[in-house]
C-alpha cells in the first residue's frame, strides 16, 4: 500500500509504502505536545517528493531523531531516526496522510519520556 503525506501548506510532500495496522502515541516532551500519532517504516520505504529546502530540523535529548517540520506552516509530518537495532527508520505522523482514517487502527501507548 502506498500512502501520500504532506504538511499543511503542501510545500512538503512524501510517499511511504507499507501496511499501517497500528499507531503509536508517545508521551515524550515533544510528541505529547504535538499530539502526533506515529507509524514506523524502514527508511528505504520513505520517499520525500518535495520540500527538502522547506524543512527545518529539530533535535533534542540524545539527538538521535531528526524531527523535521515545514518552516512555513509548522507541521511536522514525519521524523527520521533509528530503531533500537540501528536500522534507519522514518516515523510517519499518520495524521498527515491523505485519505487515511486515523481511527481505523489501534493506538498503542509508548513510554518515550526517556528518548
Ligand atoms: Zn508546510
Amino acid at each position: 500500500m502506498q500512502y501520500q503525506g504532506s504538511c499543511q501548506c503542501g510545500k512538503v510532500a512524501y510517499e511511504v509504502e507499507g501496511e499501517i495496522n497500528e499507531a503509536y502515541s508517545c508521551n515524550c516532551s515533544r510528541c505529547a505536545r504535538l499530539g502526533s500519532l506515529l507509524w514506523f517504516a524502514p527508511r528505504e520505504k520513505f520517499n520525500l517528493l518535495r520540500g527538502e529546502a522547506d524543512l527545518t530540523t529539530y533535535k533534542f535529548n540524545k539527538n538521535v531523531i531528526e524531527h523535521r517540520f515545514c518552516k512555513h506552516c509548522g507541521i511536522q509530518s514525519f521524523a527520521l531516526g533509528q530503531d533500537p537495532r540501528g536500522n534507519k527508520m522514518a516515523a510517519i505522523n499518520i495524521r498527515c496522510l491523505e485519505d487515511f482514517v486515523v481511527e481505523s487502527v489501534p493506538v498503542k501507548q509508548v513510554n518515550g519520556k526517556e528518548f
